[in-house]
């Protein structure tokens, strides 16, 4: 009883820091979310998929808005941002669960996909798609994002940098073809371009 009653000056002081400490972390997790999009700035990105690319089941994703210079240019900084945050938005969940996804900065995302149940071709063809649907926010805005990705499967032992080269190239390889092909025609949409190595195949899509 002596020694509860000796500890109970302790409390409010153990109770002020444990809120302090809460309150501190949610500063430092909130500053390592972008604050147009929400989603992990590219070191926060790096250091959750540091770790889920050492799963086999992890694919890395690069995502690039096409032209987005120029959407800038004619629609504004504003249109720009809602295309921006309607990208995130629909990257986010086209990772869940088990996935990460971040803004490396500018119109470039990265997202790392882990295939639970042997579905990963299903979830990035439906990734595409739903990069694909109209933009609500920003109807007169069209263009295109290009996507790159890899297996870490198919490349044992690379770590997260390499891997996200090997789907840069794989993003631009996209960039190059769709810039050039009958997708570029769709107004009014913004559209899903897909390279990189589909599970189970060797080379690019
Ligand atoms: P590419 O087709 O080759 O991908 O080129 P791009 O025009 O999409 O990309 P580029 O790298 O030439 O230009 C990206 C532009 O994105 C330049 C910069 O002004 C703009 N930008 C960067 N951050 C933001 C932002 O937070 N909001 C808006 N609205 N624009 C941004
Ligand atoms: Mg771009």
């Amino acid at each position: 009883m002596n020694t509860l009653a000796a500890l109970l000056p302790a409390v409010p002081p153990v109770i002020g820091w444990a809120v302090h400490a809460r309150w501190l972390y949610g500063r430092l997790t909130t500053a390592r979310r972008d604050p147009l999009t929400g989603l992990w700035t590219r070191d926060a990105f790096a250091h959750r998929a540091r770790h889920l690319v050492r799963d086999p089941r992890a694919t890395v994703v690069l995502a690039d808005i096409d032209h987005f210079k120029q959407i800038n240019d004619t629609h504004g900084h504003a249109a720009g941002d809602a295309l921006l945050a309607t990208v995130a938005a629909r990257l986010a969940h086209g990772t869940t669960p088990g996935g990460v996804a971040g803004r490396l900065g500018g119109d470039e995302f990265a997202a790392v996909v882990i295939d639970r149940d042997g579905t990963v071709a299903d979830q990035l063809d439906t990734l595409t798609r739903v990069l694909a649907r109209p933009v609500d926010t920003a109807p007169e805005v069209h263009t295109t994002v290009s996507l790159g990705w890899v297996r870490a499967a198919d490349h044992p032992g690379e770590d997260l940098s390499a891997l996200l080269r090997r789907a840069d190239e794989a993003m631009y390889v996209a960039k190059r073809s769709g810039r050039s092909g009958p997708r570029r025609a769709r107004l009014g949409r913004l559209l899903g371009s897909v390279a990189g190595r589909r599970p189970g195949r060797r080379g690019a899509a």
